[in-house]
């Protein structure tokens, strides 16, 4: 694949969910600062630690489903 290919595939949709992801990290970053990282957004229960571990992006506990 030559790179002039390889930079047509940097279409702007794939940029946007790139956005979407780094967004997630920012607020994830500000969420760990001001201490509530661990904290589900939807139900105030703490997070279990392995879970964000294993996906540092989580922002609810496993009782939203529907959410993640
Ligand atoms: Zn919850």
């Amino acid at each position: 694949m030559s790179d002039a290919e390889h930079d047509a595939e940097f279409d702007n949709e794939s940029v946007s969910v790139i956005e979407g992801t780094l967004n997630d990290v920012d607020r994830a970053l500000e969420r760990l600062r001001v201490g509530s990282y661990r904290q589900c957004q939807v139900c105030q229960s703490p997070i279990a630690t392995h879970d964000l571990v294993a996906a540092p992006l989580l922002a609810n506990c496993g009782a939203h489903p529907e959410l993640s």
